[in-house]
């Protein structure tokens, strides 16, 4: 994407434009699959931890990131489609976990999540579903 339309990104959920905010988001546009703070770290080597730390927690605040619950215990955070703005994340997609190369994704196309029945006098929040398998590159291969 041009550096227009990262910037307008960030103008448009509050952020002021700086140059690792706009390195992260690139990163986060061209791999189209979720990333975690260590994969920041190895590919953006020019700022430091606590820089990345700050600029992806600045992200998940004002609704340009989430964060993708994870079994292994490393957080990963996915771009979130024009669906969310600083006061309320609002997703209803899933994640796929490829099995075979491990990548973790956010499937945007809207596929219906399953009908969740819970007790009368529970309030239900976020529903997070990730799918196991194996995703399109490695099927292709
Ligand atoms: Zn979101
Ligand atoms: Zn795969
Ligand atoms: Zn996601």
């Amino acid at each position: 994407m041009e550096t227009k339309g990262r910037k307008e990104i960030l103008k448009r959920h509050g952020l002021r434009v700086t140059d690792c905010r706009l390195d992260v988001l690139d990163l986060f546009i061209n791999r189209k699959q979720a990333l975690s703070q260590r994969d920041l770290e190895e590919e953006l080597t020019a700022y430091d931890r606590v820089t990345l730390y700050r600029t992806l927690h600045s992200f998940i605040d004002s609704g340009v990131l989430h964060k993708i619950p994870s079994d292994s215990g490393i957080a990963s955070y996915g771009i979130c489609f024009d669906t969310c703005s600083p006061d309320e994340h609002h997703h209803d997609h899933l994640h796929f976990k490829c099995n075979s190369c491990g990548q973790l994704e956010c499937i945007e196309e809207s596929i219906a999540l399953p009908n969740i029945h819970l007790p009368q006098d529970y309030k239900m929040g976020a529903v997070d579903v990730i799918v196991n398998g194996v995703c399109g590159t490695c099927n292709a291969g």
